[in-house]
């Protein structure tokens, strides 16, 4: 006779994206970048130097960069050894000087120096990706836009509101589960609980999202309590601090 079949494991659903950008808003009020702009430009010219390095590290060279050196036609005719000197600091700097002179020049060029305000033209100038597009888009330009970077693709992974290896393929998934209006906020949010909670070595105890993320239900065993939507592969990270043996023996003492 045949052992009767054993109780099938039950479907762990991913969250609904919308329901992670409403909590994670509510932890994170008015979330939005970092970087300190006033002007399209200056955003576009933050985020080129922000690569690589932090947003706080760019806000320090910034001002000074951009009292000397105003709008795209000033820093297209800049000389580079006067913006390296500035933007050291930053890292990379030589490669991020030829980005921000390269794209000032462009939109002076291309553009009559106004920053354009569609995807194609902006990942046309010099230093200028997909993020930093989404970046100036949906923050100084009020064109939804989603940026992704290793925040967004670590933790959107995690939760398992995408299933991407790549920003791109990540960003085409929020973006078709969230709406248009949300977006920007999303990208801001979930950085935000990258930096601050959901680090590579994530504080999953502390987190508002630990009853909907496959991440936390495949370290504890406790399914996500709600959600909608398709069924996705966890993550293949690890989850917080499992028990180990040494910590099993440390504690029976
Ligand atoms: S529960 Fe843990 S892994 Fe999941 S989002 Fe929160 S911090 Fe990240």
């Amino acid at each position: 006779m045949k052992p009767p079949a054993a109780p099938a494991a039950p479907r762990r659903r991913a969250t609904d994206a919308r329901v992670v950008v409403d909590r994670l808003a509510r932890a994170f009020p008015g979330a939005t970048t970092e970087l300190a702009y006033s002007t399209p430009f200056e955003l576009l010219v933050a985020t080129i130097l922000s690569a690589q390095s932090t947003d706080a590290r760019v806000n320090q060279v910034t001002p000074t960069l951009f009292a000397r050196f105003p709008t795209p036609e000033a820093l297209a005719a800049s000389p580079p050894g006067a913006v390296e000197d500035l933007v050291k600091s930053t890292g990379f700097f030589r490669q991020k000087t030829r980005a921000i002179i390269g794209a000032a020049a462009a939109i002076v060029d291309r553009h009559g120096g106004q920053v354009p305000t569609d995807m194609d033209a902006l990942v046309a100038l010099p230093g200028v990706g997909r993020k930093t597009a989404n970046v100036v888009l949906g923050h100084a330009l009020g064109v939804p836009g989603l940026p992704v970077d290793r925040h967004v693709l670590r933790v959107a992974n995690r939760i398992g509101i995408v299933a991407a290896r790549t920003p791109e393929r990540a960003e085409q998934q929020l973006c078709a589960a969230l709406p248009p209006d949300t977006w920007t906020l999303a990208s801001d949010c979930l950085i935000l609980h990258g930096r601050r909670v959901c680090r590579p070595t994530p504080q999953c105890p502390r987190c508002v999202l630990n009853d909907v993320c496959l991440h936390y239900a495949a370290g504890t065993g406790h399914p996500p309590s709600r959600g909608a939507g398709s069924r996705r592969r966890p993550p293949q990270t690890r989850p917080e601090r499992p028990a180990t043996g040494a910590r099993r023996a440390r504690k029976r003492r």
